[in-house]
């Protein structure tokens, strides 16, 4: 057996290229973080077929070199930290990672690991695809009309929050500002919250779901906003997505009050549709009429709540992936928690963090890999065989272990 150390020899950087694209050598190194509860068994599961495409679609070529780096409660455990800095720093110097689910401390220090993680990387772009995979169990009469990614923006609104709670000293002087000096009429009896979006933070995260769009050939962007009430924050988001769209994608991408005057209505081909729709009849129309949306880009709160309602729509987080990107680093990751009466009984469902793997290695340019997946995950639902979370939902699937449901997608490769 190769030791972890002359394994991480061969290994070499990913680097980010000038104009922002990734270098990515043939054996590059990737961090990981297994994550805590059931994330060990649906690691070890996915890590197998990740490197099983890898394999199969380059012959040897190409592979992929793992370097553990810890978080969540085997960090507080081996490093007395939930969050080491050493880890933040890996995952800065080698540009790509992946992590299953991790515990939220209670009285640790961190609000959230995942939002520390985030924050301290940057990682502005919470991207999540959101598409059908045939047998799966849906709510939905049409669940394959649905096919959407969606950019929610990941540091800012009420990431970046502050809240005062009643009763304090603190709430009373901030009650006290608004009411004295800038003319607000607010109950003394009121907890107060604040959300601030920025031009800079809406418009990096729009720029990166339009390049998307553009780059995957998708047929529209839609702004999802709550701007008919919250006018300078959600309605400057639209506003803000609007200009860019005009200013650094003009020759790309039509409105849709540009193609009713000048198009009678109907798109042209090879131009990206901008759009916008106010949140609460987004979640309609998600609902009625899939079909027509394609890439969303949402602040932070509402693209919460569309992340996971979109995600049921399909079958549940359980084969949701997610990935959280910024310009210099990207961490994919599985978007269900760690499902912590399941660890070590090898039985949770693997999907979510395999599919985060899809994105990765689509992230990196291994397109073929990440194909090879997708077909054989596609192919194994479709035989209906399952996991029991799926299976308990299908009638005359098969029940499978996390680690067979593995086996049996990479057989199918
Ligand atoms: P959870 O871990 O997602 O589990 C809730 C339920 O969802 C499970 O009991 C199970 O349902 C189902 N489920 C989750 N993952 C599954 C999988 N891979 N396969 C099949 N079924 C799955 O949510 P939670 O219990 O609210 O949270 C537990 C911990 O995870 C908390 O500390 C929370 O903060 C954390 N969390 C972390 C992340 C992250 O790291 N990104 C995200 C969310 C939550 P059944 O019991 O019905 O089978």
């Amino acid at each position: 057996m190769q030791s972890v150390q002359s394994k991480l020899k061969k290994g070499q950087k990913i680097v980010v290229q000038k104009n922002g694209d990734l270098k990515v050598p043939e054996h590059p190194i990737i961090p990981f973080i297994e994550g805590d509860g059931t994330g060990p068994d649906i690691w070890k599961a996915a890590v197998r077929v990740f490197d099983g495409a890898v394999e199969i679609a380059y012959g040897g070529q190409r592979s992929i070199v793992w370097k553990e780096v810890y978080a969540g409660e085997k960090a507080n455990k081996l490093c007395g930290s939930w969050l080491p800095d050493d880890t933040v720093k890996d995952i800065a110097e080698y540009i790509v990672a992946i992590k299953g689910p991790l515990t939220t401390p209670v009285g640790g220090g961190f609000r959230s690991v995942n939002v520390a993680l985030r924050q301290k990387l940057d990682l502005y772009a919470c991207v999540r695809p959101v598409k059908y995979f045939e047998g799966v169990p849906s709510p939905m009469k049409r669940p394959q009309d649905i096919d959407m990614v969606v950019f929610r923006e990941n540091t800012e609104d009420v990431y970046a929050g502050y809240e005062w709670q009643v009763g304090t000293k603190e709430g009373a002087k901030v009650i006290d500002f608004l009411n004295k000096k800038m003319g607000c009429q607010i109950r003394e009896d009121s907890g107060i919250g604040i959300k601030p979006m920025s031009e800079f933070g809406s418009k990096r995260l729009i720029r990166r779901a339009i390049r998307y769009a553009i780059d995957h050939r998708r047929s529209s962007v839609t702004l999802v906003h709550k701007g008919n009430i919250m006018k300078y924050t959600e309605g400057a988001f639209k506003e803000w997505g609007y200009e860019l769209a005009k200013t650094e994608f003009r020759e790309q991408v039509l409105t849709e009050a540009e193609v009713a005057e000048k198009y009678g209505g109907v798109v042209p081909k090879d131009k990206v549709l901008v759009k916008d729709r106010i949140a609460d009849a987004m979640f309609q129309q998600v609902l009625l009429r899939p079909s027509e949306y394609s890439v969303l880009a949402m602040p932070n709160l509402n693209g919460d709540y569309m992340s996971d309602a979109l995600a049921a729509q399909i079958g549940g987080l359980g084969i949701a992936p997610g990935g959280n990107i910024g310009d210099k680093a990207a961490v994919f990751e599985a978007t269900h928690g760690t499902a912590p009466k399941y660890a070590n009984q090898d039985k949770v469902n693997p999907s979510s963090l395999i599919l985060s793997g899809v994105m990765m290695l689509e992230h990196m340019g291994w397109g073929e890999a990440s194909a090879l997946i997708e077909g054989a995950l596609s192919k194994t639902i479709k035989r209906k065989i399952v996991t029991y979370d799926f299976a308990r939902q299908m009638e005359g699937a098969t029940v499978v272990k996390c680690s067979d449901f593995a086996d049996e997608v990479i057989g199918g490769m």
